[in-house]
């Protein structure tokens, strides 16, 4: 069916409105669609479900590739299980979503997230040493009742997400598991999705319910807030004691398991990969994740339109066969104006025009999203389009990077600190601490300068000079944090 709206194209430049062109690109370029009518909860199209596919397939491939295996575990958690760890459930219980009227049966949670659907599963299959390591993940979507305001891919009441579970015999496996976690947020959300972050180890006020320590990929809106990416949580032995999960180590003792879990959300990735390199037009689909990479769209008339579909028909069987995703566009009820307009909203990496002229000469019209270059090749340049995808790719993270290196600023003074976030910055400065006795610092900050302590770089030793102090108490200055505002 066609849709009157995407005609229209985007009527707010990105730099001008961010908030309006979002909302704009997600409907106009049939990403999602708002009106189920149930807030919080939104239906995702194919377009958007298409390139969500891709992005779960990348990631999977990455985490399969470090010694992952696949499971699919019930929706439901019974509600005894999610009480089993104790700052867990002080944690997500506002949260959840409760099944209520199963007569005669307790009451069932809808996961928000599966550590007490998972974890007493594996106290009965974990016996002894040689189970372990035991990594899972899973494909899921879970529920949170979120009672902030809803955005679509970035704050909803129901999301998708991978989560992975993990399990050690010892706390250095563990630790290495959640730098491990972090490399696959490189390699993943930034060398092929394009979306650069900070590796934040959270501070204590700010870690998941349950675990030692969070650390969260920050990545950056065009807005210059902050949205937080996947994170990574050393659980230790919290799960592994109120689950039992145990095993008998080489000389025969029961051991309480190490755990970590790491939850990358392939929808709010999504809202990412959008904002980050979308433009004016429309969405710029990275090429390793577009539904279509390339669109053919053949230009023809009644008396040549034969001859010119047999060659666009042989052009899309040679791209297919290098596995690529392609488009032929033959609709007759659009004019060629009207489909280029269309594809660039999507934001198809490559289009190819042929027409006539093209036809005799042996070429085609070569446009490229990005850069909206429209050049006249030789056809035999479609053998090359793998690898021009592969530059495509890298210069979409370049300018990211480029975005997101300016971002970052020192401050020494509370009036720096206001002014950085002021203008849309990351504010580096020196930190009193990130236990608990900086608390109130933190407090402060959030008060009177409207921004979050997002934490200290979690793969990277940096630590203040001797005699550096607090930007807020002036006490000795143990940490480097990081301070944004965030969704
Ligand atoms: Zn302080």
């Amino acid at each position: 069916m066609a849709n009157k709206k995407s005609e229209e194209g985007l009527t707010v430049k990105k730099d001008e409105n961010f908030s309006e062109w979002y909302s704009q690109v997600l409907d106009k370029a049939e990403v999602t669609d708002m009106r189920y009518g149930v807030k919080g909860f939104i239906v995702i199209r194919p377009w958007g479900a298409m390139a969500m596919e891709k992005m779960y397939s990348l990631y999977e491939q990455a985490l399969q590739k470090r010694g992952h295996k696949p499971t699919f575990f019930p929706v439901v958690i019974p509600e005894e299980n999610f009480k089993k760890e104790s700052e867990h459930v002080k944690g997500f219980a506002p949260d959840v979503f409760w099944l209520e009227k199963i007569k005669g049966e307790s009451r069932l949670a809808l996961r928000p997230t599966s550590e007490t659907a998972m974890y007493q599963m594996y106290s009965i299959w974990i016996r002894s040493w040689r189970d372990l390591p035991l990594k899972l993940y899973q494909r899921a979507n879970v529920f949170r009742y979120e009672t902030k305001a809803t955005r679509p891919l970035i704050r909803g009441r129901e999301f998708y997400w991978i989560e992975t579970h993990d399990v050690f015999a010892t706390k250095e496996q563990a630790e290495e598991q959640v730098q491990e976690d972090i490399r696959t947020t490189e390699e993943v959300m930034h060398q092929k999705f394009g979306v650069p972050f900070l590796p934040m180890k959270r501070p204590i006020w700010d870690k998941f319910a349950g675990a030692e320590y969070t650390v969260a990929a920050d990545t950056l809106m065009p807005d210059g807030k902050i949205l937080q990416q996947p994170s990574t949580h050393l659980l230790g032995q919290h799960f592994a004691k109120a689950f039992n999960v145990q095993f008998k180590d080489e000389q025969g003792k029961e051991q309480f398991a190490w755990q970590t879990c790491y939850g990358p959300a392939i929808s709010r990735i999504l809202a990412s990969v959008i904002s980050t390199h979308g433009d004016d037009r429309g969405l710029v689909m990275p090429f390793c994740i577009s539904p279509v990479q390339v669109v053919i769209v053949p230009i023809f008339n009644k008396d040549n339109k034969e001859k010119i579909m047999k060659e666009a028909e042989k052009i899309k069987s040679v791209l297919e066969k290098q596995n690529l995703s392609v488009e032929l566009d033959s609709r007759e009820e659009k004019r060629p104006g009207e489909k280029f307009y269309e594809w660039e909203l999507k934001g198809v990496p490559f289009r190819i025009e042929l027409g006539e002229k093209e036809l005799k000469a042996k070429k085609i019209l070569l446009s490229t999203r990005d850069t909206g270059k429209k050049e006249l090749v030789p056809e035999t340049k479609i053998s090359q389009i793998q690898k021009l995808g592969e530059q495509y790719d890298e210069r979409l993270k370049a300018k990211a990077d480029h975005f997101m290196d300016g971002k970052t600023v020192n401050c020494k003074t509370k009036e720096e600190l206001k002014k950085a976030v002021k203008n849309h910055k990351i504010a580096r400065v020196n930190f009193c601490s990130v236990e608990k006795p900086g608390t109130r610092c933190a407090e402060i900050i959030e008060k009177e300068v409207g921004a979050d302590v997002r934490g200290t770089m979690a793969n990277k030793n940096e630590k203040p000079k001797a005699g550096e102090k607090c930007i807020i108490c002036n006490k000795p200055a143990k940490e480097i944090v990081y301070i944004g505002k965030s969704y």
